[in-house]
């Protein structure tokens, strides 16, 4: 029999729509309200943003069902300033969902992770991996004195996590809701695809923020009655 790859893909895709079938039927059997339920809006108390590797599933490493967790997910779960699909997410989540918990979350043996640490070139992607080089010249002394190069690159997927948190201290989405009454809480976790386990780094986002204040912190937003103020009293033009 001659390999047919459109017979395959039907096949696999059949795979899809079962599951999602079977599943459908397992849920409405124990709620027959769920899917309404589901269906009038959403609350989720976290917002995950993860790597996009296969075997980092949001939900299923974390036991949240569907209404529980916001996720966004790209190549080696990173925080960068000018990603329009980054920070959308992240002020949607915050500013609209009012989501309570922020977690970035790295995982042993990324791919992307390893291939910032080599010098290869890989394409487009090597401009993206270039943040988590970064990373290395940020952490340089202590990532060129581990020796072992397995665990090199588990302690750079850590940095890369702490950075990522920091980087969310960075933007005036987090740094405005930093003021308010009940502040969204920042976390740095790394899964371990080895075993399963998620560990929680403690990262203190709080000292970052504080710490580099001078640089990055921000005032915050004036008003067009204060900026009219300003500018009657000659402090603008
Ligand atoms: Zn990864």
């Amino acid at each position: 029999m001659t390999h047919n790859p459109s017979d395959e893909s039907a096949a696999a895709m059949d795979r899809i729509m079962t599951n999602n079938r079977k599943w459908v039927e397992e849920k409405k059997a124990a709620d027959p309200e769920y899917f309404h339920k589901l269906a009038e809006g959403q609350k989720p108390r976290y917002l995950f943003i993860g790597c996009s590797d296969s075997r980092v599933p949001a939900s299923a490493i974390t036991g949240t069902g569907p209404g529980e967790m916001f996720v966004h997910r790209n190549i080696a779960n990173l925080v960068v300033h000018s990603d329009m699909n980054l920070l959308a997410v992240l002020q949607y989540a915050v500013e609209v969902l009012g989501v309570k918990d922020i977690m970035v979350v790295g995982h042993y043996g990324c791919g992307g992770v390893a291939a910032a640490a080599s010098n290869k070139q890989y394409g487009l992607i090597d401009n993206w991996l270039t943040h988590i080089k970064d990373v290395v010249r940020l952490h340089e002394t202590e990532f060129t004195s581990i020796t072992d190069k397995e665990k090199q690159l588990r302690r750079l997927v850590e940095l890369n996590v702490i950075e990522q948190v920091r980087n969310l201290t960075k933007t005036n989405i987090i740094q405005n809701a930093m003021q308010s009454v009940d502040p969204p809480r920042l976390h740095g976790l790394v899964y371990d695809i080895n075993d399963g386990v998620l560990h929680d780094l403690k990262v203190e986002a709080d000292d970052a923020l504080n710490e580099f204040q001078h640089i990055y912190g921000i005032e915050d937003v004036k008003h067009a009655e204060e900026v009219a103020e300003d500018i009657q009293e000659g402090k603008v033009s």
